[in-house]
């Protein structure tokens, strides 16, 4: 009951906002059920030029904003920034739920890999400098295990918090300039099981380029659970039965892996993997067996980072990869695994 009271004056106190208070700047993007862009306040000359986000959804966007104030109590650094969401409804656009977010930065995890220079592009922006130490295998590791450490970090957020994310994937993970940390968005298809809800309507279709085998996070014999709050008590019991946060690890394993490996950085080549991958039905030790031995210099030496340490990394990919939900591990135990024991990058800000 406190917390609804605590809930209830944080609100009252937040500053509120409706649509005619933004100028619109550059689309940042445009999916099925919404269009993303970078904004200033109109009345605020003052404020920073495209300083916040804001994000105009469809009828869905109701359970993004509930989603969004969770992660905002509860595991903040999680996710980018939410600062309030609003509805608008007008004869002629029906129903629009409007989110905005303090504007994060510039570039997603997807933009950093997708250059020629990843990993060391993240290094120079997670450490603000340029380093000079020779390239090799060693740094490109350690900058990796860096980049995991704080998906898993934000990841564990959410999950010990009850929200599933459903659409991880290096798109959806913003580098914040101000922390310089990698943060978690989109929270459009998340699901939030501990007080039911956990809407994914019939027409949302799942990312399937890094989305797990089992593709819904709940079993078929699991009522749907319904759109209102309701069923708390029954809610971690089902948590501890179906284990739905390994959906989001799964996801996360494959951006490891594509992290190891330049070949499965484009849509192509991820698409590739994973049809190779279910014909090995999803053993990941078996894909390795039937690649490598004509494997390329290239895939060798992904092969070769992640055997570093004694195949630590290895170990910790094969870890989060697997066909069976169960058999996954968790956030939480990830970070806990000797992958994570070797000094990562130095991140000079007050957060981490
Ligand atoms: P969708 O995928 O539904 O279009 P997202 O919430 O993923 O919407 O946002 C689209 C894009 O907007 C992201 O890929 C990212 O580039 C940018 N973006 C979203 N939120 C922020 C933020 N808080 N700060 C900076 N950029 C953001
Ligand atoms: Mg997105």
């Amino acid at each position: 009951f406190d917390m609804f009271i605590l809930a209830f004056v944080e609100r009252l106190f937040r500053p509120t906002y409706r649509k005619d208070d933004f100028v619109l700047g550059k689309k940042l993007g445009e999916g099925a059920f919404g269009v993303v862009y970078r904004v200033s306040l109109a009345k605020k000359p003052s404020s920073k030029e495209g300083d916040l986000v804001l994000k105009k959804a469809t009828e869905y966007g109701a359970v993004e904003i509930w989603m969004n104030e969770r992660v905002r109590r509860a595991c903040a650094n999680s996710c980018a920034d939410f600062l309030y969401g609003f509805l608008e409804t007008s004869p002629k656009k029906g129903a629009e739920y409007w989110l905005l977010w303090r504007f994060e930065g510039e570039v997603t995890l997807s933009d950093l890999m997708l250059s020629k220079e990843f990993p060391y592009n993240v290094e120079t922006m997670i450490t603000g400098k340029v380093q000079d130490s020779p390239k090799g295998l060693e740094r490109e590791n350690r900058i990796i295990q860096t980049i995991m450490r704080q998906l898993l970090f934000a990841l564990d957020g959410l999950h010990s918090t009850g929200i599933v994310h459903r659409d991880i994937k290096p798109q959806n993970i913003i580098f914040s300039e101000g922390s310089r940390t990698f943060k978690i968005i989109d929270l459009g298809a998340a699901a939030d099981l501990r007080v039911g809800i956990n809407y994914i309507p019939k027409e949302f279709l799942l990312d399937p380029r890094y989305a797990a085998p089992e593709q819904y996070i709940m079993s078929t014999q699991t009522p749907s659970a319904p759109s209102a709050p309701v069923a708390t008590a029954l809610s971690p019991v089902l948590w501890q039965m179906n284990l739905p946060d390994r959906f989001d690890i799964y996801s996360a394993g494959l951006i490891f892996l594509q992290m190891a490996f330049p070949a499965l950085r484009t849509d192509s080549g991820l698409i590739q993997f994973n049809r190779q991958l279910k014909r090995c039905d999803y053993d990941l030790d078996a894909w390795r067996k039937s690649v490598e031995p004509r494997a390329g210099l290239e895939l060798r030496r992904g092969f070769e980072l992640l055997d570093l340490d004694g195949g630590i990394g290895w170990e910790l990919l094969t870890s989060m990869v697997r066909y069976k939900a169960r058999q996954r591990t968790s956030a939480k135990a990830a970070l806990a695994h000797p992958y994570f024991d070797r000094e990562g990058l130095l991140v000079l800000s007050f957060m981490q």
